[in-house]
């Protein structure tokens, strides 16, 4: 059978071609060989992660309508779903970063939105910096920058990234994916560790699309890849082309794991599930405040799930949840 084939293969440390990506993700969803799929991509998420699983908590600076127009993102402008401009007070952000760590988040991750001026970010964090315990991984979610600004994160005490070139980015958004690969080449020439993920994964993605964005997470060694389905925001053009099942993203999160190196540690999905921990994915996250899949202007009253929702979720999958700083963001080279 040519699954047990590929999976040998890459078993062997043998890297699955764009073609056998493709065949993987056309498998029926409900065919043994694609739990078989599931089952050793598991296996490879535990034996790189050593059995233990991260969650990491991201709250947003703020909330404003982007004009970036990211038509899956409810920030967007064109979306028409939030009209007015919030921000945290310094006091509340680090209320909030304190609070991941109390509740054992492996990362905190600070968020804004693309248009949030970089100087401000880059005080919040020095003052959010101090507040956290030195060992707390800090990462930054932030949008394009230079690599000037990117060594000024490293400087600030980011361990990382979370940046992606998102599925159809250039058309389903008005950012340049050239300018996406630049950042991410110039968050790693700063000694930042860039997490990524195949997203915002809808119905209308080919399998040729989605291997193609597996194989170029792969190309750049990030500390995690992974899948996301997106979430459709009511009302929104987009909501009318649907979601993909939890069955179908579980899927895609095994073949990102088989298509990933060694080197890659974590494999993530959102949002969190038992079928995508069954399917390999390592990393889940929760979130507070504004929330780009959510119409809710506290993500917690919400979509979003609090660290014990995702520990809790990993346990029910057969998964212990890693105690201490992330690996994934500070892997040993
Ligand atoms: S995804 Fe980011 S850049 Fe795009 S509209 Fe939303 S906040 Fe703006």
């Amino acid at each position: 059978m040519r699954v047990e084939e590929l999976l040998k293969k890459r078993r062997s440390g043998g890297v699955l071609s764009r073609e056998e990506l493709v065949f993987l993700l056309g498998l029926p969803l409900d065919s043994a060989e694609t739990y078989m799929i599931m089952a050793e991509a598991n296996r490879l998420s535990k034996e790189h992660s050593d059995g233990k699983a991260e969650v990491h908590a991201q709250f947003a600076l703020n909330l404003a309508p982007c004009s970036c127009d990211c038509l899956f993102c409810s920030f967007a402008k064109i979306n028409d779903v939030f009209h007015e401009a919030t921000e945290l007070s310094v006091e509340q952000a680090v209320s909030y970063a304190r609070q991941f760590e109390v509740d054992g988040a492996n990362a905190v991750f600070m968020m804004s939105t693309a248009g949030y001026p970089f100087e401000r970010f880059i005080e919040v964090a020095g003052e959010i910096r101090r507040n956290l315990n030195p060992e707390t991984t800090l990462v930054a979610n932030v949008g394009d920058q230079t690599l000037k600004n990117a060594k000024r994160l490293k400087d600030a005490g980011f361990a990382g990234v979370y940046h992606a070139l998102r599925l159809r980015e250039g058309t389903d958004s008005t950012l340049s994916p050239e300018k996406r690969k630049e950042s991410i080449r110039n968050f790693q020439e700063a000694g930042l560790e860039v997490g990524t993920c195949v997203e915002p994964v809808g119905p209308e993605h080919t399998n040729e699309e989605l291997a193609e964005m597996i194989a170029f997470t792969a190309s750049f060694d990030p500390s995690f890849s992974g899948a996301a389905r997106r979430i459709p925001i009511p009302g929104t053009a987009m909501a009318k082309r649907g979601v993909i099942s939890e069955l179908r993203m579980a899927q895609i999160v095994a073949v990102t794991r088989l298509g990933m190196p060694d080197s890659v540690m974590g494999n993530c999905t959102h949002e969190p599930c038992t079928l995508g921990a069954i399917a390999g994915a390592n990393l889940f996250w929760a979130e507070v405040g504004a929330n780009p899949r959510d119409i809710e202007e506290k993500t917690e009253e919400g979509r979003g799930g609090t660290v014990s929702d995702c520990r809790s979720i990993f346990r029910e999958s057969n998964w212990d949840v890693l105690d201490g700083p992330s690996r994934f963001y500070n892997r040993k080279r």
